[in-house]
């Protein structure tokens, strides 16, 4: 914390992990002695550089892009991009830390890595989105590569943007390469990469159901957000037989006790992806009740899925949920739970899944198109979609493996200590660097 005290959320991320490896490094303490948490906590290297841009009336920006390169240790870096007014280096820090466990844990071959910029997407034009994305592709390639780093979307950055920072990565370095994932399907991308990490967070809270006997059927479940990973989560909700009442973005829930059905769903696919408008416009198109300036946790519920983004859900709100009867916690966004909300959720023993665990789908997906990639072939939306359920299937037996504490799964230390062991043997192996 004296290196960097303005970096509350890298801090959160990091004492999590550290509260629920204690045991296991102190019965293993050969990590201990090789400082391998001291060496995870510190990033390999962070690009930061100015983005110059300017917009449709000829006024200059200036943003700030980044680049963290956190851990290389079982693969190349590999990581979103995430375009909000409130990135910086203390958010992307914490977010490239728990990618380097996520990643681990899916069991393919990649290291871990975060960036982006403070730049806001909101009400920009098209033109205006492309010459960022080109500014700001200019500087970062000069450190990314096919083999070296391989960024993704996040917050912010969808398939508009990765379209644009992908174009201008040809255009500089004369390849077509995989550099990025979450590409178009007709130039290098992966069926079933858009809905990734919304349907793996699905899968996994499915594979935490079933271990007490419960199912997706009728199940009343709350989102949070109304973006990429809530859109997906809630198609997936909708398909297994679950009723979604809930969704949100940074002005608001909608709660339709009706339940959101396909129809409506294509609706908000289509207000949020083709005319970026709010969610509000849900509220006064179906007639559902509008939540002004307020997340959707006080809707009763069996299952919530936090969609949207960091701290978006307290302690208030954790007890309120259980309070209501929910008894599922399966987090598509990173870190969306506040310490106190998970410390609640643990001791309530209710059904609790962790970002890194519950939204690898996304990543895991984002590896299976390197993969596709370098073997220059396309999977059909079957075997992508059965291997990211396979893959979901294995980051909660791994859970159960090394988070089961006199039969409750504590889904948090499971997630942290399977996702440590791979990257700390690797670190041990390849010695000091
Ligand atoms: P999108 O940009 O597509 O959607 C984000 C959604 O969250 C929007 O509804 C947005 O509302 C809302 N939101 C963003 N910031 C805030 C905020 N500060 N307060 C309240 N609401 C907010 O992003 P994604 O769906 O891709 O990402 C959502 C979460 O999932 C993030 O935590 C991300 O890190 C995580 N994630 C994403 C993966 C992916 O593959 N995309 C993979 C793994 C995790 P508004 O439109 O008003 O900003």
């Amino acid at each position: 914390r004296m290196k960097d005290p303005l970096q509350p959320e890298f801090h959160q991320a990091v004492h999590e992990v550290v509260e629920s490896l204690a045991d296991f490094l102190l019965n293993n303490p050969r990590y201990l002695h090789a400082k391998i948490l001291e060496r995870m906590v510190e990033p390999e290297r962070i690009i930061q550089f100015r983005v110059p841009w300017t917009d449709d009336r000829g006024n200059i920006h200036i943003n700030r892009g980044y680049r963290i390169e956190m851990n290389s240790a079982i693969g190349p870096y590999k990581g979103g991009l995430r375009f909000h007014p409130t990135v910086n280096q203390g958010i992307l820090k914490f977010l490239a830390f728990e990618q380097v466990l996520k990643n681990s844990l899916t069991s393919l071959p990649m290291g871990g890595g975060k960036g982006g910029s403070d730049f806001d997407p909101k009400n920009k034009s098209d033109n205006e989105v492309m010459r960022f994305c080109q500014s700001f592709m200019t500087e970062l390639s000069r450190h990314i590569g096919q083999y070296t780093d391989v960024p993704a979307g996040d917050i912010g950055v969808g398939g508009r943007e990765i379209g644009f920072l992908f174009g201008q990565y040809k255009r500089i370095r004369n390849e077509f390469v995989g550099v990025l994932t979450g590409k178009g399907v007709e130039w290098g991308g992966s069926l079933i990469r858009p809905e990734a990490t919304g349907y793996g967070t699905v899968y996994f809270a499915k594979e935490m159901m079933k271990t007490r006997g419960e199912k997706f059927k009728r199940k009343i479940v709350a989102i949070s957000g109304s973006g990429n990973v809530a859109q997906y989560a809630a198609e997936k909700v909708i398909e297994l037989g679950g009723k979604v009442v809930t969704l949100s973005d940074s002005s608001g829930s909608i709660y339709d006790p009706d339940g959101i059905d396909k129809e409506k769903l294509a609706y908000v696919m289509e207000l949020k992806n083709v005319h970026r408008g709010r969610i509000r416009e849900y509220a006064d198109k179906y007639g559902a009740q509008y939540l002004d300036k307020q997340r959707p946790w006080s809707i009763k519920c069996d299952v919530a899925l936090p969609c949207a983004t960091e701290n978006e859900l307290n302690l208030d709100e954790a007890k309120m949920l259980t309070q209501n009867g929910c008894f599922v916690v399966a987090e598509g966004a990173n870190m969306p739970s506040t310490e106190e909300a998970v410390h609640h959720f643990l001791t309530t023993k209710i059904l609790y899944g962790p970002g890194k665990a519950a939204n690898a789908g996304g990543v895991a997906v984002s590896g299976l198109e390197m993969t596709q990639n370098s073997m220059r072939l396309a999977w059909s939306r079957e075997e992508v979609d059965t291997k990211l359920h396979s893959i979901m299937s294995n980051i909660h037996r791994m859970c159960i493996k090394y988070g089961e504490e006199d039969g409750f799964t504590n889904y948090v230390k499971g997630a942290n200590i399977a996702g440590f062991v791979k990257v700390a043997n690797s670190m041990l192996a390849q010695g000091l660097v």
